[in-house]
């Protein structure tokens, strides 16, 4: 295919566009979300390109603390996948460069090896976001990026959509194109350069002396990277998936594929996922489960962080939630928390306190309990406003999935009713959907949910 062709493709968007450089040593691939070798689109173009211009291909990865409410728990696990980034790049042929903070700078970089062109990764999110744009004002060459973390191209969706019944059937018609098998790819011109250019091993702690919040410890039992992923896929499929529909809503059987921390820090592609599910031999009812899940809800989340860009604050809210709480904002709360009661789970609420303990001690937590958690924390707080902060606050700040589209996206259901619909008007919540301790208490085990965390709690002291 040629260049032209290739820049047609509706994953790809061309941030600094023009002909790539003829004199340029190589193809750049500046990976940040995308942090695997396999399953991944941004780095698939980078090669494709590479072998059309006839030039190796390098990775450039370079962690930097400033990602907002990254704390030691999510660098631990970023740092714990990059072993397997580097083998999977070298089976392709791909050079590997880790640069960390404080030399991390991606133009630095291009003075040094000189490319023909740049191609990155994609993330909704406002940051990573504004560092593209950056990028493509500093950078001499084009900058492309590659839709890589989704199955469908967020930039076809267009608009910001209502809700999982106005995006179904995008989705559904865009599938067919999308959900489709790739091939690796190797680089025809292997990268050969010096090792010298590395800064850092891939096994160093590379957050050693960075100015980083280290008050949230690392998660002894999760370790991150592709393999890894790989494993929990293949445990799921096989062991989880057939009993899917009837298990996900228990968090006291803690069955669902708990494969989300990997694919926040993309350590897995959604591909490998979503073909992996379809080739079970698990019934279809639930593979479809899985799928409007995996597929559906979270590209919805990716939607609504890359088209809402409020979409950290409670003023995401549709305007039927804002009609909705502007007559219950002097609604009495008799119960407030104040976020230090909330971080260390001193609530009332036996059920609640279980949840946030398990987000504490283990860095996750199961949906069933995400949702009642965080509205509970509209219920506890003094404002939707301040409700909001605080839920984001303890996501990001505890949940290795934190920070995420899916988490902005889930917090947004619970607090403000996004992607949901209005309810039966009552105190505090309005029309908001409300969860009560006595009917979420019932739909499943919550004393044994409970007991499991107490365990737990007790093996950690
Ligand atoms: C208040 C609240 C906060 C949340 N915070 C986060 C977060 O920070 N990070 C995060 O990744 N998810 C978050 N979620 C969504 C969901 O709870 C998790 O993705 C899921 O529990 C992860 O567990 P799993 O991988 O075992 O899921 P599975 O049920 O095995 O599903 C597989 C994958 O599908 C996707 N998925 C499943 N359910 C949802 C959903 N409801 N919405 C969007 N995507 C979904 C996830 O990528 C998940 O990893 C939140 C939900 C709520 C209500």
């Amino acid at each position: 295919m040629n260049i032209q062709t290739l820049s047609l493709d509706p994953r790809i968007t061309v941030r600094k566009p023009g002909a790539p450089n003829p004199e340029g040593e190589c193809v750049l691939y500046w990976m940040q979300r995308a942090q695997r070798a396999l399953d991944n689109p941004a780095l698939d173009v980078a090669v494709e390109l590479g072998n059309e211009l006839g030039k190796p291909v390098v990775a450039f990865l370079a962690p930097v603390p400033f990602h907002p409410h990254a704390n030691l728990r999510h660098y631990r696990f970023l740092a714990s996948g990059i072993p397997d980034i580097e083998e999977g790049l070298s089976k392709r042929n791909v050079g590997f460069i880790l640069r960390t903070y404080p030399d991390h700078s991606l133009t630095r970089f291009c003075e040094q090896v000189c490319p023909a062109i740049v191609i990155g990764d994609e993330n909704p999110l406002r940051e990573a976001e504004h560092w593209r744009v950056r990028a493509a004002q500093d950078l001499k060459v084009p900058l492309w990026t590659v839709d890589a973390d989704v199955v469908v191209p967020s930039r076809l969706l267009g608009k910001e959509h209502y809700g999982a019944r106005t995006i179904r059937p995008r989705l559904q018609a865009l599938l067919p194109q999308f959900l489709v098998p790739t091939k690796v790819v190797k680089a025809r011109i292997p990268w050969n350069k010096p090792r010298t250019l590395h800064s850092l091993s891939a096994h160093d702690d590379f957050t050693a002396g960075w100015p980083l919040d280290r008050s949230v410890s690392p998660i002894e039992g999760w370790h991150g990277g592709t393999k890894n992923a790989l494993r929990m896929l293949n445990d799921f499929v096989n062991y989880g998936l057939r009993d899917y529909p009837k298990d996900r809503n228990h968090p006291e059987l803690s069955r669902t594929s708990r494969i989300s921390p990997y694919l926040h820090f993309g350590h897995i592609g959604p591909l490998t996922i979503a073909h992996a599910v379809q080739a079970a031999s698990a019934p279809a009812a639930a593979k479809q489960a899985f799928l409007e899940q995996f597929i559906v809800r979270r590209e919805l989340s990716v939607n609504f962080v890359r088209y809402n860009s409020y979409y950290d604050s409670f003023e995401c809210l549709e305007p039927w939630a804002d009609r909705s709480f502007a007559r219950h904002s002097g609604d009495r709360r008799p119960i407030l928390y104040d976020e230090k009661q909330l971080e260390q789970a001193e609530t009332h609420d036996p059920l609640w306190n279980a949840a946030q303990k398990q987000m504490v001690l283990t860095g996750w937590m199961h949906n069933y309990m995400r949702m009642y958690w965080a509205k509970k924390i509209l219920e506890w707080s003094p404002s939707v406003a301040s409700a909001y902060q605080r839920a984001v606050w303890l996501n990001d700040r505890y949940e290795l999935d934190g920070r995420d589209p899916n988490g902005y996206a889930g917090i947004a259901w619970a607090i403000v009713g996004k992607h949901d619909r209005p309810w039966f008007e009552r105190p505090v919540f309005g029309q908001v959907r409300y969860m009560s301790l006595a009917s979420t208490g019932r739909k499943f085990d919550s004393k044994s949910y409970i007991a499991q965390i107490g365990n737990l709690e007790r093996a950690h002291v």
